[in-house]
């Protein structure tokens, strides 16, 4: 095994990309299928009253939502111990492994009534989430040499089979916790994780050498790499990492607006009827996953075309393009806050083309941010590197609460409006100094094409 060149020996081949990469992908669709499932009847259970046939804990929207915000603030900080443990002790294949079996524990004591059941639950969750996510994707990176020009798109797939899982959670777990009862929706989570358990744990033949931890390789390579301090150009590139990871604290906390603030506008203050239905509030929550299942692998065939021809494509201008992409989704959204105050509703197409926007955007900036973690953080910190990605995203959602929240102080229009100002602004002041990062970059992502073996 040779984990710091990139060589290894990934022979099987599945529609144009290694095997192993759909073994992670079922497993990630699954991990996030519990995620999202449970997270979609996480706040309704607890502002449920505890006199309803399908009795809750009776909490406050108040106490509810801040539970909600540290919830899914955790979840991402525990990316970092997560990543120190792979890196440092065990490596990542078997801490996705041992991510897997807390997920599925977490959950199915979730389906107990107890007070002690919830909070045991809701730390095993917590702790899974941070041994799982990042390791995952940071072996989705390792199935492709350095250079291969499929990587991103790699990770495309790998992002379209996680918004599988959260669309189908959404309607199944969202449904079965609503009607059946929410401890039921709990339980359905768990066993949505044991399935993915099963496909990580069947499909190891096809991952060989894929997230080993390096300290047990026998390469002269590796060993040098784990003995030697950083070299100036493995530091210019963490460096270049940390600034991009500005942008994405920016993207998420705008972003992640969608389970919050649009969320209540589309529940109040949006015309929802359509040929003489109401269409539910909360169908508008799985637009998103829909349209990344529609038109990922469009938005990734767009880029990887662009740069064969020579164009700019760099990994921190995708990044910024969809910055400034998402944020101009939020414009929007200032048009509805409008349209309400003249006529006391807004159209149902305004949170559609915001959705939509923010999708694009999102598909420019996440998945491809995965990819360039992959590409320039040194070896030997890898999953540290991808921990603190996602520590950067839970922060992200914890200022989206913050800001979500003080629209009840500012006004919708504001707050949309503001968003969307400075998305746009600081993707284009960045913009000044994407040449900067890119030499930064010491060239990690130029040259790349179709590497097969
Ligand atoms: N929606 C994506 C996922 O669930 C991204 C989340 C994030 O980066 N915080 O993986």
């Amino acid at each position: 095994m040779n984990i710091a060149t990139g060589k290894k020996l990934i022979k099987n081949q599945l529609f144009g990309h290694p095997t192993g990469l759909f073994v992670l992908f079922f497993t990630e669709m699954w991990e996030r299928f519990s995620y999202y499932g449970m997270r979609a009847i996480l706040t309704l259970y607890l502002v449920s009253k505890t006199t309803e046939a399908n009795s809750g804990l009776g909490w406050s929207h108040t106490e509810a939502l801040e539970l909600y915000g540290w919830y899914t603030m955790f979840v991402y900080l525990m990316s970092i111990p997560g990543g120190i443990i792979a890196d440092k002790f065990i490596g990542q294949k078997k801490s996705v492994l041992i991510g897997g079996i807390l997920l599925v524990i977490g959950h199915g004591i979730l389906a107990y009534t107890e007070m002690w059941a919830f909070y045991t639950g809701l730390v095993l969750i917590v702790l899974g989430v941070g041994m799982l996510k990042p390791n995952i994707s940071t072996m989705v990176g390792s199935l492709y040499q350095k250079g291969d020009i499929r990587r991103d798109k790699g990770f495309t797939i790998f992002y379209i089979g996680i918004n599988i899982g959260s669309f189908l959670a959404s309607i199944i777990v969202g449904y079965v916790g609503e009607v059946i009862g929410w401890h039921y929706g709990f339980g359905l989570a768990g066993i949505g994780m044991a399935l993915g358990l099963l496909v990580y744990y069947f499909g190891q033949p096809y991952l060989q050498d894929v997230g080993n931890f390096i300290g047990d390789s026998t390469s002269k390579e590796d060993k040098e790499v784990l003995n030697r301090p950083l070299t100036k150009i493995e530091k210019d590139r963490v460096i270049v990492l940390f600034i991009s990871f500005l942008l994405v604290i920016v993207f998420w906390g705008a972003y992640e607006q969608a389970g919050g603030l649009l969320n209540l506008y589309a529940l109040e203050k949006t015309n929802r009827m359509f040929m003489g239905m109401e269409v539910p509030a909360s169908w508008f929550q799985s637009l998103s996953a829909l349209f990344i299942i529609i038109i990922g692998t469009t938005v990734a065939r767009f880029w990887a075309k662009r740069k064969l021809k020579g164009k700019n494509a760099s990994s921190i201008f995708k990044m910024l393009v969809g910055l400034i992409i998402m944020g101009a989704g939020f414009l929007f959204m200032s048009a509805a806050s409008l349209q309400f105050e003249e006529e006391g509703s807004s159209a149902m197409y305004w949170l559609i083309f915001a959705y939509f926007l923010n999708v694009v955007g999102e598909l420019s900036l996440s998945p491809v941010a995965l990819s360039f973690i992959t590409k320039l953080a040194p070896v030997k910190y890898a999953s540290i590197m991808m921990g603190v990605y996602f520590a950067m995203t839970g922060i992200g959602n914890k200022l989206a609460g913050l800001l979500g929240e003080s629209a009840s102080q500012y006004g919708e229009f504001t707050i949309f409006t503001g968003i969307a100002v400075f998305c746009i602004l600081f993707g284009l002041l960045v913009m000044l100094f994407r040449k900067k990062l890119h030499d930064l970059t010491h060239g990690a992502e130029d040259d790349e094409h179709i590497i097969l073996e």
